[in-house]
């Protein structure tokens, strides 16, 4: 194995559009695999990472490569690899799954330590990142970095995927799409006939309205301040949407006055402590549940004490519930068999080097998914 020459958006500091550059990519070492990434999606917590950090996100090392929803296929394996050959399709993970700490070993959650502070930091297990620029060592955004034509991740942050599926859509696997669908299907249990409320119809919130379709709602009452998001909220499973602009109450008394008592459940994909609060708030007494799925690191949310009191359950969800290595394939499986959605939320396709291009489109809520083709 050699070092791979090749085309990467390098994020030299914070604020600071993407830059392509010409990055050195080193093989693998023990339990890593290199992978070619074929197409990545652009989230919104990329974006929040180079324009809010310090603010909505802790302080992460720059330069960096940003991307965590990408799909590829594996280039070589480092020692001790047994479950990943060159060829096989893959979809990287943010969110490791290694089967044997005790996250893993338990059924209540999907939170793998493994390699957890490392990741967290853009370094691999022994502390160094696999990308450099000009000799300088770029980290690897979540121990990702899918805006590169080649990375290289841990061998339990990597999931195989059936070879017929199309890279440039299962690519949303990798984090939106997978994320609002498990609030609403994992970490909600949305229930049958029952009323839900989705806060930002982004890729995340049109998936959390996907799920609670799913789950089998009467009621899927769509949330954004953006009417644009509207119709792909209808087509995705939306009975109805509101703008909380058009109203001089607050949002939750409007979904409370709408449901006659407030949802069974709401859903926060916006990543703003005030949305977290109105969403808890726009729940029924007594069995009311808020999933908060939007991201926010630094900021504090406000809870009324009687809100909980009285018998309603406030609930995080990350990557969606899901134990990423086990659950993703299925996904993919589910997508091929039309039992789930991508299609409609790719709603612009560019190359690499239009990247900044997709960050204005998330930003100016003109797109929902734009997938990069690498
Ligand atoms: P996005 O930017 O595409 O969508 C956010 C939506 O919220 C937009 O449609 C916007 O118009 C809407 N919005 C903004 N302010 C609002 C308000 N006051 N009221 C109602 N709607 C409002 O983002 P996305 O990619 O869908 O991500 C959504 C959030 O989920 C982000 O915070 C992201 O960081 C987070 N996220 C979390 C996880 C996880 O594991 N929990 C994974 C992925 C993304
Ligand atoms: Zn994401
Ligand atoms: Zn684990």
């Amino acid at each position: 194995s050699k070092v791979i020459k090749c085309k990467a958006a390098v994020a030299w500091g914070r604020g600071e559009p993407l830059s392509i550059e010409d990055v050195e990519v080193a093989p693998p070492k023990a339990h890593e695999v290199r992978v070619k990434i074929v197409a990545t999606g652009v989230c919104h917590t990329d974006w929040e990472y180079l324009y809010e950090t310090g603010k909505g996100m802790k302080f992460r090392p720059f330069p960096l490569v940003l991307g965590h929803e990408g799909a590829g296929i594996v280039e070589s394996v480092g020692p001790g690899v047994t479950k990943f050959s060159p060829g096989d399709k893959v979809i990287p993970l943010f969110l490791p799954q290694c089967g044997e700490c005790d996250r893993c070993r338990s059924p209540k959650t999907n939170h793998c330590r493994k390699n957890w502070d490392n990741t967290q930091m853009g370094v691999l297990a022994d502390g160094t990142s696999r990308i450099s620029c000009k000799n300088q060592q770029i980290y690897q955004f979540l121990g990702v970095s899918s805006f590169s034509q080649y990375t290289v991740v841990p061998d339990t942050s990597l999931t195989k995927i059936r070879s017929d599926a199309p890279l440039e859509k299962v690519c949303l696997l990798g984090c939106g799409v997978s994320t609002g669908y498990g609030a609403a299907v994992n970490t909600g249990k949305v229930e049958k006939d029952s009323l839900c409320a989705v806060f930002g119809l982004g890729a995340v919130g049109l998936a959390a309205v996907m799920g609670c379709r799913v789950a089998g709602a009467k009621r899927i009452i769509g949330v954004d301040i953006n009417p644009d998001k509207f119709d792909k909220a209808k087509v995705l499973g939306a009975t109805e949407c509101v703008n909380p602009r058009d109203h001089n109450k607050p949002i939750q008394e409007v979904i409370v006055a709408m449901t006659h008592g407030g949802v069974d459940y709401a859903l926060e994909c916006v990543g703003s402590p005030d949305i977290m609060s109105a969403a808890l708030e726009s729940t029924a007494d007594a069995w009311g549940t808020c999933i908060i799925a939007g991201w926010t690191e630094t900021a504090a949310m406000k809870v009324m004490v009687e809100k909980i009191l009285m018998g309603r359950t406030l609930k995080g969800t990350y990557f969606g519930g899901w134990k990423s290595v086990q659950d993703v394939p299925k996904l993919v499986d589910d997508y091929m068999n039309n039992r789930l959605e991508l299609d409609e939320f790719i709603t612009h396709s560019l190359p690499l080097d239009q990247i900044n291009v997709a960050f204005d489109l998330l930003k100016s809520g003109k797109s929902i998914r734009t997938v990069i083709s690498l």
